[in-house]
């Protein structure tokens, strides 16, 4: 298997769809590769294809300001997206561009082996959560194959809402006590330190 460092270069080559041709850098994602949890959002917009970052721009504050509330600091979870590429004019992303994305979303999961997977957004919520409605679903967790999968809003939908910004901060308090049911799990013989969840 391929290192984190080894992905990223092939990410960052990556051709396989039209977007190749519309960005100014391909993000593929930060955080530990060995990190206990694993957010994934939707597509890089302004910001992130400018920098080559996730989250960099307002929603990713807001993403931040979540990440508190969950108990956790942003250096210790893995963050990226569906998509690696800016769509032009933040437009969804198409069926066949996250079809030509999703063998670099697979390979960052078996390489990350993450506890817990985030999904925000209805992009990422379909890849586990399929059919789920979001109002329905948000803020709720399903356990396979001993993964968490725990579903929110995408964090640029509760910008301008503040019902879903509520909504939004509500679901992160819960997810910090659904990671505090792990903990130990995750703390398990044979983990590495850095395996541990420690949250504050
Ligand atoms: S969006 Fe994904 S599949 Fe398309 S060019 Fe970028 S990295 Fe490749």
């Amino acid at each position: 298997m391929s290192t984190m460092e080894e992905l990223n270069r092939d990410i960052g080559a990556c051709q396989r769809c039209d977007l190749a041709r519309h960005r100014a850098r391909v993000v593929p994602g930060e955080g530990p590769a060995d990190s206990v949890v694993l957010f994934i959002g939707e597509a890089p917009g302004f910001h992130e294809d400018q920098q080559g970052r996730p989250f960099v721009g307002p929603a990713g504050q807001f993403l931040n300001q979540l990440l508190i509330l969950a108990g956790l600091r942003r250096e210790q979870v893995f963050i990226c997206n569906v998509i690696k590429c800016r769509p032009p004019e933040n437009r969804d992303p198409l069926p066949t561009e996250i079809q030509a994305c999703r063998p670099w979303l697979d390979r960052q999961i078996e390489l990350i082996e993450p506890k817990v997977v985030v999904t925000l957004g209805r992009y990422s919520m379909a890849r586990y959560f399929p059919g789920a409605a979001m109002s329905k679903v948000h803020g709720k967790h399903i356990k396979r194959d001993g993964i968490v999968y725990f579903a929110m809003y995408h964090p640029a939908a509760a910008l301008h809402q503040q019902s879903l910004r509520k909504a939004m901060e509500q679901d992160a308090l819960t997810l910090k006590q659904v990671l505090s049911q792990l903990e130990p799990a995750s703390a398990g013989p044979g983990e590495p330190e850095s395996r541990q969840l420690s949250m504050f």
